[in-house]
């Protein structure tokens, strides 16, 4: 049963109950769902700038943001929260003051959370054997370098016992063997000086910095 007294969308999946609060129907499997929903229609979205239309397809595409205390459209808060966290991660790579000339490159998150939002790739130059991984869990990043899982003579292999003594401070998840080195950085300051510790077991550290030490 739609409880759905007063339509405002012409195909009757919004509109106002009984109480006067505007519910939303959808179905599935057959069944009706149906929720509790702002109206958003005298509302602009403070990230596309937009408002929303008259159709059950617009005024489902809503997100409330808490910390700012307005609405924007589902779509454009997932996307802002892609472009965030890749402009946090971006930025750490640039801090460890390497080339890395593919970017970083789109990957399947390999954890899954409620947005699902992508992790991350690139190479170094100079160790471009290694692929480096960065992607976002619940609460942690995870940041690994990947080393091929086959040898070849001449290819350099990972250094993971010198991984475990640059780890051996950090009281965090970490796993290291010879074709991963993996930690949990539960911040963007830990993912930084973790990208930095990369950079010394792959022997990319500068001469310069080497002698600062
Ligand atoms: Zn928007």
């Amino acid at each position: 049963m739609n409880d759905i007294l007063r339509p405002i969308t012409a195909d009757g999946y919004i509109g106002y109950d009984k109480f006067n609060q505007l519910q939303a129907v959808r179905f599935e499997n057959g069944s009706m769902i149906s929720w509790i929903i702002a109206n958003p229609l005298e509302e602009i979205c403070p990230i596309c700038d937009r408002g929303w239309d008259l159709n059950h397809t617009s005024i489902k595409d809503q997100h409330y943001w808490h910390d700012r205390k307005e609405l924007t459209h589902e779509s454009c808060f997932k996307r802002y929260l892609k472009l965030r966290e890749w402009s946090m991660f971006f930025n750490a790579v640039v801090e460890c003051n390497l080339a890395f000339p593919g970017g970083l490159k789109e990957v399947k998150n390999e954890y899954g959370a409620a947005w699902n939002l992508p992790w991350y790739e690139f190479t170094w130059k100079g160790a471009e054997t290694f692929t480096i991984v960065i992607g976002r869990r619940k609460r942690v990043d995870h940041v690994e370098i990947k080393a091929p899982t086959e040898s070849y003579p001449g290819l350099p292999s990972l250094d993971y016992r010198m991984a475990e003594k640059c780890f051996s401070e950090e009281d965090v998840t970490k796993d290291f063997g010879p074709t991963s080195v993996m930690v949990h950085a539960h911040t963007d300051e830990k993912l930084k000086a973790y990208l930095k510790k990369f950079v010394r077991i792959l022997g990319l550290e500068k001469p310069a910095e080497k002698i600062a030490e």
